[in-house]
């Protein structure tokens, strides 16, 4: 079956090279089909490689790995929501927002999750597997197919999963998504969010990759983050915002902290207080979200009043801070939440 084929879009050019010249082809081969597997082309169309070299490929490897399965638009603010067939079966989940600045993708990096936050609908079930970094690019070839014209201009690995638990994968597609021969998508225009894997942090700054880096922090101190976020068990809120300054220090770039605020658990003007406390001094930017509701759970977002007062003193304490505009909230736009219902219409 197709899950045993390689796929072909997650090889690096000189690794496409190597397999080709094994079956005896010349390199320029290996860039033409390079070229033509990063611009989601299907075999029959690479019409500059033979007939024979094309059914050759397909016969040992899969061209485009994501299939788009469902597509809903948001009706309030045309955010589309899509969710995608893997080779195996199995399927995930993506969100395409159109902001001023461009297209922007938010993509899985698992199927499923295994951190276990408390809010989040992608980890109710556990974590199935891996993507590979094909996997993780067909996402984007499948967005742009659905834009015609435009094209995605600004990726965040925000879907289903923690990238810092896929780490070798995500790299590869990091690489191969900014390769100037392929998409060539500018890393800054990249965000990689983590719920706070220390050591990979660590790892991931000294990869010399300047993309930004999303800390899901959503807390002002270990006790209130260890209620919500099991990796808070593993390391402490200190050990992590080190491996941010290290990042900062790494990088040059600031580190975006992800705060969902959640009605009586981390939202109150004195965790405010706590938290600006704790960053001050650090290259960085706090993210407001408003909590989208896993019914399964019962943790609550809060009103917009108690937002703007928690801003307030962000601000008066001259933390940079914004809310996140909420999109997409008639079509299940938070992570996980419409593959559960698929699931769930799936196999009742
Ligand atoms: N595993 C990574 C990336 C995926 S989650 C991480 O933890 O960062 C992407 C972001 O959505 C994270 O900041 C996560 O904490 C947040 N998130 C998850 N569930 C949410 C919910 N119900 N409401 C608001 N934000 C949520």
């Amino acid at each position: 079956m197709s899950e045993n084929k390689l796929q072909w879009m997650g090889l690096y050019p000189e690794e496409l090279k190597a397999a080709l010249a094994e079956m005896g082809e010349k390199p320029f081969r290996a860039s033409q089909f390079f070229s033509w597997l990063h611009k989601g082309a299907y075999f029959p169309e690479m019409t500059n490689l033979s007939l024979t070299l094309r059914e050759k490929l397909a016969e040992k490897g899969i061209d485009q790995p994501v299939e788009m399965r469902e597509r809903r638009v948001s009706q309030l603010d045309g955010t589309k929501k899509f969710l995608y067939a893997l080779p195996d079966g199995n399927c995930i989940e993506g969100v395409l927002m159109r902001y001023h600045y461009g297209a922007t993708l938010c993509v899985s990096t698992q199927v499923g999750c295994k951190m276990g936050c408390r809010f989040c609908a992608s980890t109710l079930d556990g974590c199935v597997r891996n993507l590979t970094a094909a996997e993780i690019l067909g996402q984007v070839q499948c967005a742009n197919r659905e834009l015609g014209e435009e094209r995605v201009h600004n990726i965040v690995l925000m879907g289903s999963g923690e990238p810092m638990d896929n780490y070798d994968e995500v790299v590869r597609f990091l690489r191969l998504v900014s390769h100037p021969d392929g998409l060539n998508i500018g890393l800054r225009h990249i965000s990689v969010s983590t719920c706070g894997l220390v050591p990979q942090m660590r790892k991931f700054a000294q990869e010399g990759l300047p993309v930004t880096l999303s800390l899901s922090l959503h807390a002002p101190n270990d006790q209130i983050r260890r209620q919500i976020m099991p990796v808070a068990l593993r390391y402490t809120m200190e050990e992590t915002l080190d491996a941010c300054r290290y990042y900062i220090e790494k990088t040059g770039r600031r580190v975006v902290f992800e705060y969902a605020l959640i009605d009586g658990v981390n939202a109150s003007e004195e965790n405010a207080e706590e938290l600006s406390d704790r960053l001050r001094g650090m290259q960085c930017h706090v993210n407001l979200i408003p909590l989208n509701t896993v019914k399964e759970r019962n943790l609550f977002g809060v009103t917009e009043a108690q937002v703007s007062a928690f801003l307030n003193v962000l601000e008066r304490r001259h933390i940079s801070a914004t809310r996140r505009r909420e999109m997409g909230d008639d079509i299940e736009g938070a992570c996980g939440q419409l593959r559960k219902k698929i699931m769930r219409e799936d196999h009742p």
